[in-house]
């Protein structure tokens, strides 16, 4: 969390983005998309200012929201929501992490993920005092070793942080795996809080959320955001999704965090999460033509590609190239082909550097002609 001298460090993707800012290199370092969601969520944004939805809106978000949530589990998942109890409105899944880890984890408790992991996973449970235990996810399919899965969870561990799709390997959990967990958390008496942002960009079959799986209901805290389904990764509205104790637990701590957050965002995201299966089978299909396009040339320009079945990102390792340092990579790549990426070891503990020292990861959710125009460039690596 700390830097050398003792100041907080910039993350990983405000460095690489202001390094594609410098250089004017082909931003496929940190996740957003480059073009507007649905025109109907925008446009309701628009309609809520102008109606006056500008003022605070209730601790737990707008009704219209709770309720659209809770629709949404239902259609999509079957599963049931206490609208007005068990649904929680956050500034982002990040929000939502954060208070959920200061909510449940006291100083010395273990909290365990899967390594690589999105990096506000380890700031967060360091903000706890949390011990943080991973389970490593390796190439070329990056799924979890179940043996060194079910040695990882023990009496000290308080929450298994689950996140498919995942960031940044693009891996989605089978259901074994899921099951696996749900059973451990039974066993050790665990939180499983589980970050499914990515739930509407799976590339093959549907997303399985965790709390769909038999037993896993009661301790199962869900979290989602709308950044990713609707292009509005600035909006910062996401959610939490729990048993309604969970959900006063972590609402004690959010409304110290932000207190309430996006009042004229919230009733927008409402009329997103209320379009038809369309929309959300459609954004799939072109995000994975997009993982296509940007996969094939990387392909071609000599990398080792994983094939991501969910998410905004591949991994791509740059060892057949030649390059072994994946953070040294990184700083010349702009001036090597004009494109920016992030190293995976912004996403490991140090120790576990070396496993992931060459390898980069590369964000599709950009325009197919600047995915193609990045592709042309970096066939000048090899
Ligand atoms: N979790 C994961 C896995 C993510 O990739 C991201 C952002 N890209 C977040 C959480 C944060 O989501 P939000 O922008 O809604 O805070
Ligand atoms: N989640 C996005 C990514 O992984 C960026 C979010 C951020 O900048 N904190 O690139």
């Amino acid at each position: 969390l700390l830097a050398a001298d003792g100041t907080v460090a910039a993350t990983i993707f405000a460095e690489m983005s202001a390094l594609a800012q410098r250089t004017g290199a082909i931003n496929l370092g940190q996740g957003f998309p480059d073009e507007d969601g649905p025109a109907e969520v925008l446009e309701a944004a628009r309609q809520a200012i102008s109606d006056g939805v500008n003022q605070y809106p209730p601790g737990r978000g707008q009704v219209v929201l709770l309720e659209a949530i809770a629709a949404h589990q239902a259609r999509f998942y079957g599963i049931q929501l206490d609208p007005e109890r068990e649904v929680l409105v956050t500034a982002g899944a990040t929000e939502a992490i954060a208070a959920t880890i200061l909510a449940f984890v006291q100083p010395g408790d273990e909290v365990l993920t899967f390594e690589p992991f999105y990096d506000s996973y380890g700031a967060t449970i360091a903000l706890a005092g949390g011990v943080h235990t991973t389970v490593p996810l390796l190439s070329p399919d990056f799924q979890p070793d179940l043996d060194q899965l079910r040695a990882a969870v023990n009496d000290r561990t308080r929450i298994i942080l689950v996140n498919t799709p995942h960031n940044p390997t693009g891996a989605v959990l089978p259901r074994a795996t899921l099951e696996l967990i749900v059973e451990l958390a039974h066993k050790h008496d665990v939180l499983i809080v589980t970050d499914e942002v990515y739930e509407h960009l799976t590339f093959e079959g549907q997303h399985l959320p965790i709390a769909a799986l038999p037993g896993a209901r009661e301790r199962t805290i869900s979290i989602s955001s709308a950044g990713k389904t609707f292009n509005t990764t600035g909006w910062k509205i996401g959610w939490v999704t729990a048993g309604a104790a969970h959900i006063t637990a972590i609402l004690a701590v959010k409304q110290f965090l932000t207190y309430v957050n996006g009042a004229p965002f919230q009733p927008a995201v409402a009329v997103g999460l209320g379009l038809p299966d369309s929309f959300f089978t459609g954004i799939a299909e072109t995000l994975s033509a997009k993982r296509d396009v940007l996969s094939a040339g990387l392909l071609a320009a000599g990398f080792a590609v994983s094939r991501p079945a969910g998410g905004y990102f591949v991994v791509a390792d740059a060892a057949p190239l030649g390059f072994d340092d994946g953070a040294e990579l990184a700083r010349r790549l702009p001036e090597l082909a004009g494109v920016v990426a992030v190293p995976i070891t912004a996403f490991v503990h140090p120790e576990r550097r070396p496993q992931y020292s060459s390898v980069l990861r590369f964000a599709y959710c950009k325009k197919f002609e600047l995915l193609e125009r990045a592709a042309a460039q970096l066939a000048g690596l090899s």
